[in-house]
């Protein structure tokens, strides 16, 4: 029974025939697993929240950080430093407080993904990586509930519905992860701040029609959209009959190692002397670099910037004496300055080669100015 609150509440989706009374208790009683509280999801949670979605639980192992207030519009200003989870839990409090929220500052994991999938109906997916897609995507064929899918990069975004029995999973669409470092992630190549927003509210909407029953959900169906172009456009995406998980005769029945399929090994070592084929280029922290260079180590820094991230720490810094932008012809030589990050082994033939972690963004945490 709706209280009078609720009746006043949701009165626009009380008259809706598609919802009403029915409907509305559907959605009270739903229990929706928000992943990430994040681009994607912080649009998803308030509209799902002001919906009355009846119980969420977020999991995010973040903390607000500044430069997260661009797109994950369920955090404010005054919540920077706070867990990410805590931030939206108190905002969903704000918007409605029938809403019951389970708030897990926590990285989603194979301890814990099972059983959280498990206790609630739908999964919305807002994470940033390969491995967590892949985990939650089989999670929810094993656990046989529905997967909101979303993702973004720059001016595009896509959507679609995994994990129906009739349709498609993640797995079927990328059977494989990319090599990594071969797709940049939003930290690398940015993102529109508006574009989570559209993509994280076309989740929201997904997730209510399957809570109600109603509409044709974007189930083998993956959403395609394109901000600069303002432009949709639909793929038909099709179940793999030999697809690892959600075949009928799977080869995966249980929770792989998901970094070690997407390429990311944890006993990747300073000292590099094998080669995986796999991660051609080790990664290492700026701190590392920092303290290779302060224990002597011959290190040829490289800088791979593009002029407009160059800008980034450039910009408003004219009396520093290195303030020239590098124009496209000339960032070829500019590179060969010693700056940032690595190149191909071909130009140095160096016996190690690393690729300094997040580049500019954290030398410059360290104090490096160019
Ligand atoms: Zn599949």
């Amino acid at each position: 029974m709706m209280t009078n609150e609720q009746v006043m509440r949701y009165g626009r989706h009380l008259i809706m025939p598609e919802v009403g009374v029915e409907g509305q208790e559907k959605i009270n009683a739903a229990r929706v697993l928000m992943i990430g509280a994040g681009g994607l999801g912080s649009p998803s949670a308030l509209y799902l929240a002001a919906s009355g979605v009846g119980h969420m639980t977020i999991i995010d192992p973040d903390v607000v950080d500044v430069s997260n207030l661009q797109r994950q519009i369920i955090h404010d200003t005054s919540s920077v430093g706070m867990p990410k989870v805590e931030s939206a839990k108190k905002r969903i409090a704000e918007i409605n407080p029938n809403v019951q929220v389970n708030a897990i500052q926590d990285m989603l994991s194979n301890d814990n993904v099972r059983q959280l999938v498990r206790e609630h109906d739908i999964v919305v997916d807002g994470t940033d990586n390969f491995q967590t897609r892949y985990m939650v995507n089989d999670a929810c064929i094993f656990e046989k509930k529905l997967n909101v899918y979303g993702s973004i990069f720059r001016f595009d975004g896509q959507s679609t519905v995994f994990c129906a029995p009739e349709g498609p999973c993640y797995r079927c669409l990328y059977p494989e992860p990319p090599p990594p470092g071969m797709v940049p992630s939003c930290a690398e190549g940015g993102v529109l701040g508006i574009l989570p927003g559209i993509i994280g509210v076309m989740q929201a909407t997904e997730a209510i029609k399957l809570i109600l029953g109603k509409g044709r959900p974007l189930v083998g169906r993956l959403l395609l959209y394109d901000a600069l172009e303002m432009k949709f456009r639909e793929l038909k995406i099709r179940k793999d009959p030999s697809c690892p998980v959600c075949s009928a005769n799977p080869s995966i029945t249980e929770l792989q190692d998901y970094e070690y399929f997407c390429g990311i090994g944890s006993n990747a070592t300073l000292e590099g002397g094998e080669e995986d084929a796999a991660q051609p280029v080790k990664q290492v922290s700026a701190q590392q670099v920092k303290e290779m260079l302060d224990a002597g180590r011959k290190l040829t820094l490289v800088d791979v910037r593009e002029p407009q991230e160059w800008d980034i720490t450039h910009r408003g810094r004219e009396a520093d004496s290195a303030g020239q932008r590098p124009g496209a012809h000339e960032r070829a030589g500019h590179r060969r300055r010693h700056r940032g990050l690595l190149p191909s082994r071909d130009a140095f033939g160096a016996r190690h080669q690393f690729s300094a972690k997040n580049g500019f963004r954290e030398a410059a945490k360290h104090g490096w100015r160019h």
